[in-house]
């Protein structure tokens, strides 16, 4: 399996504030290229099949809310080591615990609005970029 893409998502809180052009800077400034790109706004059915592993979670419904509660960016970014590279850039889920420097240090308010999403694994990516592009969509270098 190819190891050089990854998924991300400007989350809600960001996008409202304004934070989108600041997050992609960084992104692209740390090697990622954009391999596909747009702007979403969820339905609860996709926020829940997004995050269908953490349904049995107690956080479960408000992270479904806190998603669809208005617009996202999604995109599929390319780099070697791609998934790792960029859960490194994006730090730790709780930005209270996250590295100086990270992305969600710099711009995440709390644990559950946290700025961005990651993919967790190469095979996460590909289902991730899946769900929110068709071929014609994706640029790969
Ligand atoms: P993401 O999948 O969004 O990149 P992550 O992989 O760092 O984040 P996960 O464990 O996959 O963390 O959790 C998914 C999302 O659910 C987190 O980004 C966070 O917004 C929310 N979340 C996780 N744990 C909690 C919690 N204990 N309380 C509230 N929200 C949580
Ligand atoms: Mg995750």
């Amino acid at each position: 399996m190819r190891n050089d893409l990854t998924f991300t998502i400007i989350k809600p809180s960001a996008f409202e504030k304004n934070l989108t052009g600041a997050i992609l800077e960084t992104i692209t400034r740390n090697g990622f290229k954009i391999a596909a790109m747009k702007m979403v706004r969820m339905t609860p059915e996709k926020a829940g099949l997004f995050y269908e592993v953490h349904k049995e979670r107690p956080f479960f419904n408000d992270l479904v809310e806190y998603m669809t509660s208005g617009p996202v960016i999604v995109a599929a970014l390319q780099k070697e080591n791609a998934v790792n590279d960029f859960r490194s850039l994006i730090g730790s889920t709780d930005p209270a615990d996250a590295a100086y420097g990270t992305i969600r240090k710099m711009f995440a308010e709390s644990k559950s609005a946290n700025a961005v999403h990651g993919s967790d694994s190469d095979e996460n990516a590909e289902r991730e970029i899946g769900l929110f592009f068709s071929e014609e969509e994706i640029y790969l270098k």
